[in-house]
């Protein structure tokens, strides 16, 4: 974020912020000229449940692999996508690749899917992708698109309009990053959800802060009030998920049930699951 302080008529940039722009620039250089169908891919993390003791979908993350740049995060690359133009194409062009991708898993394991605020503020956007979901035969159950905050806020009976359009095809909707920035409950009102994910912020705090578990223990019991599904973000360690287990969460996510991974190490993870189910109901059936 270019931080502008006005004295005068002058406008200083803080020099980070200019080593920042010029980040910017090359991304947009790239952004145009790289060949981003073939640069931008997927990676996969599991979403966990813990009552069920297994993975029920994962969140398909995007990474950028450019010949001048290097991997670059979405976290650099989004924004400036979306000030620039891009992000619609950059959205179809990963949302193709994570059909493609869920296709080969079985029918029980789910796929969510963020969308930017551009993305969603364009109606005929949002309909050409109920488009690919069924072009590529997918039940559209199977799907789930995460949205933020920023990106319902500037026009939220829009987004709201937009979202329930998915919603009413049968996708489901999940508000990521609750609890950070400026989340309001407006939104639990407001917007057609099914999930919503707390953000990592809270999380990190549990192990130490009464106030932060207490919040996240808050969010958790009125998510089950409104029926919606909860998910906790970013939980990294033992400790964290000791402290967190006592809300009984519908599902976890973070680096402790696994990292983001490569559609390969996605499928051979269902795989291992769906042994572990079978040794597990073979000797269920021995003992009976
Ligand atoms: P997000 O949707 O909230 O995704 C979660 C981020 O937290 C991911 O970062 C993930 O790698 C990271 N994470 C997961 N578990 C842990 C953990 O235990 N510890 C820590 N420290 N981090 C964890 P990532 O992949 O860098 O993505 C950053 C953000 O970029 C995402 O946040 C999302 O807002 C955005 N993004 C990612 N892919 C896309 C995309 O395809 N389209 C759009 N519009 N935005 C995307
Ligand atoms: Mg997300
Ligand atoms: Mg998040
Ligand atoms: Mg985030």
């Amino acid at each position: 974020k270019a931080k502008t302080h006005f004295r005068g008529q002058c406008i200083l940039f803080e020099a980070a912020d200019s080593e920042e722009m010029k980040n910017a620039i090359a991304i947009e250089r790239e952004l145009r000229e790289g060949n981003l169908e073939e640069e931008l891919f997927l990676v996969f993390q599991p979403q966990y449940s813990p009552s069920q003791k297994r993975v029920l979908s994962f969140e398909a993350l995007a990474r950028w692999e450019n010949p001048k740049l290097g991997l670059v995060r979405p976290d650099q690359f989004i924004r400036v996508a979306e000030r620039s133009g891009f992000i619609q194409k950059i959205t179809g062009i990963l949302f193709r690749k994570g059909l493609a991708e869920l296709k080969r898993w079985p029918d029980d394991i789910g796929l969510s899917f963020n969308l930017s605020a551009r993305d969603i503020s364009d109606q005929t956007f949002v309909l050409s992708l109920l488009g690919e979901i069924m072009k590529a035969e997918l039940s559209p159950a199977r799907l789930e698109f995460e949205i933020t905050e920023t990106a319902v806020m500037s026009d939220l009976a829009t987004s709201s309009a937009v979202l329930s359009r998915l919603r009413s095809s049968g996708c489901k909707i999940a508000l990521d990053d609750f609890g950070s920035g400026y989340s309001s409950f407006e939104y639990l009102d407001q917007l057609p959800l099914d999930k919503v994910k707390i953000d990592r912020s809270f999380i990190r705090k549990v192990p130490h802060s009464i106030t932060s578990r207490e919040i996240v223990a808050a969010i958790n019991g009125l998510c089950s009030k409104l029926n919606l599904r909860c998910v906790l973000e970013g939980v990294e360690t033992d400790h964290e998920m000791a402290v967190l287990e006592e809300l009984q969460p519908d599902l976890i996510q973070g680096y402790l049930f696994g990292r983001p991974m490569s559609g390969e190490d996605a499928r051979q993870l269902i795989a291992d699951q769906q042994q572990q189910n079978a040794d597990h109901a073979v000797r269920y059936i021995q003992s009976a």
